[in-house]
């Protein structure tokens, strides 16, 4: 072969070595794109973009920060376990402008060499990068966050260099996280009251059954706090239902800032709410229980600028028993609701205990 012909070879393999290779990473993408697609669910999403995506891409780091004034992502998070390898990697933003001048996300995509100054809030953990891709998440034109990816070789990510690839998949991520963020909303809304966004008797009932079996099981004590507010009707038909509507919601607020994570809070139904103590003995949970009845009692409830009224409530207590022969679900509710009814009799204001 002549030296020319020789040089045409050696260009034609070299060519066709680059379109297998960018056949392999198209498929590689579509793949990707299609787990995306196919998550179900918004940790499940995240999980993809935190952990397979580093992975898959080889990357070096991958962060996301997502725009949350109204903290939904994080309360859509709240009962997963974020795993401690994304701390620092995943964050969220309260308002575009802290996206944009605390995160400094740009406008468009931003694919250069990595400086400290300008890129370190989006990769705390890591100071080995030498070049970024910064993407940031639209939706229907607003900015919903941003994808970050970091890689140790300068030339990796550089402008103007498979941008459009970028782009795509970007897009892609934008119109999953939305999805997902609406998904999950639908799935909570069908579990939660939604004039106290505290969880709804639905919620309630599955989770004491599952609650009173781990109890059992684990030989620990399960305690049932049920709240009734004392004469709420008069509070609506002395202030109007609206008022009455801001009360409970405050009170339901007092309800959740006292309780420990641990703790299940539900809105049984009208003005009763109930709490499961986990893991609580009777002598605690009675503390709790007057720690809530006081707080309540001592607060003034604001229901207008310049009005505003006090409350009190009663409280049964029930523990899982099996001398008292409570050792169902059902048979805790019944004697925390009998509780609140003796409660009631006695003068309001109080908490009982079933004996
Ligand atoms: P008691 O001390 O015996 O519990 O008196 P009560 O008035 O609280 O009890 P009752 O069960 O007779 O009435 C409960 C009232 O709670 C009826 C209704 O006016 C009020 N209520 C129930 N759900 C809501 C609600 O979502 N919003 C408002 N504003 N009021 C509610
Ligand atoms: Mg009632
Ligand atoms: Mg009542």
């Amino acid at each position: 072969m002549s030296s020319r012909a020789e040089l045409l070879q050696n260009k034609l393999d070299a060519l066709l070595t680059i379109a297998s290779h960018n056949e392999q990473k198209q498929t590689h993408f579509q793949e990707y794109e299609l787990n995306l697609l196919n998550s179900s669910g918004l940790f499940e999403l995240l999980t993809i973009l935190l952990e397979s995506h580093q992975v898959q891409f080889q990357l070096t780091e991958v962060t996301l920060i997502l725009l949350d004034p109204e903290y939904e992502f994080q309360r859509l998070l709240d009962s997963h376990t974020i795993p401690s390898s994304w701390q620092g990697r995943l964050l969220f933003a309260d308002s575009e402008q802290s996206l944009h001048q605390d995160y400094k996300v740009p406008y468009r995509p931003r694919l250069a060499e990595f400086i400290a100054q300008q890129h370190q809030a989006l990769f705390s953990n890591n100071n080995t990068l030498r070049s970024v891709a910064i993407l940031p998440l639209i939706r229907q034109h607003k900015i919903i966050g941003s994808l970050n990816l970091g890689s140790r070789q300068v030339d990796r990510f550089q402008a103007g260099i498979g941008t459009q690839f970028l782009q795509h998949l970007t897009a892609v991520i934008s119109a999953c996280l939305e999805n997902a963020r609406l998904q999950e909303s639908i799935k909570q809304l069908g579990l939660r009251d939604p004039l106290t966004g505290v969880n709804n008797r639905r919620f309630f009932d599955q989770r004491v059954i599952e609650e009173t079996s781990l109890a059992q099981r684990n030989n620990t004590p399960l305690a049932c706090l049920f709240i009734d507010l004392d004469h709420f009707k008069s509070v609506n038909d002395k202030y109007g239902h609206q008022a009455g509507d801001n009360v409970l919601k405050q009170a339901a607020k007092i309800f959740n800032d006292i309780m420990r994570t641990s703790d299940i809070l539900a809105r049984y139904g009208g003005e009763e709410f109930v709490i499961l103590l986990t893991n609580t003995p009777l002598k605690t949970a009675y503390e709790i229980a007057e720690r809530i009845r006081k707080t309540i009692a001592s607060n003034d409830f604001i229901i207008s600028p310049s009005q505003s009224l006090n409350i009190t409530l009663s409280i049964g207590i029930a523990v899982l028993d099996e001398t008292k022969l409570i050792t169902t679900s059902q048979r805790l509710i019944k004697v925390a609701d009998k509780a609140v009814y003796d409660a009631k009799i006695n003068g309001r204001n109080q908490v009982h205990h079933a004996i």
